[in-house]
């Protein structure tokens, strides 16, 4: 778009800008940048400080992993979750997606990554040393809730055999979870019935 006859330049920037981002296409971000362009100044003033600020803002909750803008996440400091129900997840988007559902009233832990020998990601790579800290402190329930992946299928069977004495109940998400399913993916009445009908680990 930049160098399209007709469109200045700023014009096309913006347009090129949003059309990188997942899901939108060159129509759609120029429907969203004319729009901008229609509204005061500040709202785009506005959207750009919040975009700015994103990286700086946002890091990992020191308990869980998952997203959070100061040491813990409103996750883990969310009255009435239950500490002793602990989901195991890859990524901290995978959290954000459990939590669409809405139903489930644990906490999580989340890995970032999975086990990938071909990739030279082991045990020290993962935030496994962290959930040893949390399993020593009781955990009724470890759900193992990582992608229905080769690997994703790998960590959870690595983290079964290492939790086996140290939690009351192991379990892993049902087979709702299409093979090679990445969690993000999935809708949040398929990710909500995996969980509802997660099966204890054998
Ligand atoms: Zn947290």
């Amino acid at each position: 778009m930049i160098g399209t006859p007709g469109v200045p330049a700023p014009l096309a920037a913006a347009i090129e800008a949003l059309a990188s981002l997942p899901g939108i296409g060159p129509k759609t971000a120029m429907r969203l940048v004319l729009h901008l362009l229609q509204r005061p100044a500040s709202e785009a003033g506005n959207l750009a400080d919040i975009l700015h600020g994103l990286h700086a803002r946002i890091g990992f909750c020191d308990r869980c992993g998952g997203f959070a803008d100061q040491g813990r996440c409103p996750i883990c400091t969310q009255p009435g979750r239950d500490p002793g129900v602990v989901c195991v997840v890859e990524q901290p988007v995978d959290v954000l997606m459990m939590e669409r559902g809405g139903v489930f009233r644990g906490v999580y832990h989340v890995l970032h990554g999975r086990l990938s020998p071909v990739d030279g990601v082991g045990p020290e790579q993962l935030r496994i040393r962290a959930l040893d800290a949390r399993l020593a402190q009781g955990v009724k329930e470890l759900i193992l809730a990582t992608s229905a992946t080769v690997d994703g299928e790998a960590t959870a069977h690595y983290l079964a055999q290492r939790y086996r004495t140290r939690a009351d109940t192991i379990s892993r998400i049902a087979r709702g979870v299409p093979e090679g399913g990445e969690l993000e993916y999935l809708d949040e009445y398929t990710l909500q019935r995996a969980l509802d009908q997660r099966v204890p680990w054998q």
